[in-house]
């Protein structure tokens, strides 16, 4: 049987006067790697702010396997990785190894003193996102790419089960994008790691997803990969609000 991670049930959200979500229903099961995406403005931060339980929908009900989102207390479960983590400068004082360990503190508290076995638990995330070599540098003189595996190394030291990020690639050199989409890919196939992650892109994350979802207000369309791939540039141009080309997928022309 497929277990369920997320739950969204008819969510609705508004700020001041402006509804920014309207009814959106959304499953995310274990295993699964999901691309959420939308233009800048659709909604797609406020979504994740309200599935991590940050804030409470007017409308609507978020589960967290089967709890409700703002009362769920396993979060060592979920790793997050927020839009702006990968933009230390160079002066910044800390090691790739210490940002890492630093990402089991929310299981053990701040004040923790890290054991031998946290250092280990720490260099076997930054493997798996191939940067131990990196492990005794400071994070400042590191580039936004490698930063950014350095990051999710950070949500992957507590063994989480579902890896949520929003637009990780911002920052990224575009010649980096594909190898850092391919390490995504590695740790959704090999390690069993479901991934929820939000861009703005509509092509090239879409072609590692196994599901995509896109978000402008509502929900325009969810389902597996090669239906969104069915979509013609025209159908996407439409509920993304202005006219956009898929560069890298089969169905390219409108
Ligand atoms: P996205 O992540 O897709 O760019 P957001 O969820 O950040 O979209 O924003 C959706 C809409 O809500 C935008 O129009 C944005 O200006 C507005 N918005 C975001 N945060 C706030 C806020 N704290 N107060 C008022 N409006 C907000």
């Amino acid at each position: 049987m497929t277990n369920t991670i997320i739950e969204c049930s008819n969510i609705s959200f508004t700020y001041e006067q402006s509804t920014v979500l309207d009814s959106i229903s959304l499953k995310v099961n274990e295993g699964e790697f999901w691309a959420l995406i939308g233009p800048n403005g659709s909604g797609k931060s406020t979504l994740i702010k309200i599935i991590l339980g940050l804030l409470q929908p007017d409308q609507g009900r978020v589960t967290l396997y089967g709890e409700d989102a703002a009362s769920f207390r396993q979060r060592e479960k979920i790793g997050y990785v927020s839009q702006k983590s990968n933009s230390f400068n160079a002066g910044f004082p800390a090691t790739v190894l210490e940002v890492v360990k630093s990402g089991l503190t929310r299981k053990v508290g701040l004040f923790k003193n890290f054991t031998k076995a946290d250092e280990k638990q720490a260099l076997e995330a930054l493997k798996i996102v191939k940067m131990d070599a990196y492990a005794a540098s400071n994070i400042g003189e590191l580039s936004g790419g490698q930063q950014q595996r350095v990051f999710i190394a950070r949500a992957l030291v507590g063994n989480p089960e579902l890896l949520i990020m929003d637009e990780p690639t911002v920052g990224i050199d575009q010649k980096n994008v594909a190898s850092f989409y391919s390490m995504l890919n590695d740790l959704n196939r090999e390690h069993g790691i479901a991934i929820l992650l939000v861009t703005h892109e509509i092509d090239l994350v879409t072609e590692l997803a196994s599901h995509v979802a896109c978000l402008n207000r509502t929900i325009h369309f969810h389902g597996p990969q090669a239906a969104y791939q069915q979509m013609d540039n025209r159908e996407i141009s439409n509920w993304y609000g202005h006219p956009v080309r898929r560069v890298h997928s089969s169905k390219k022309e409108a």
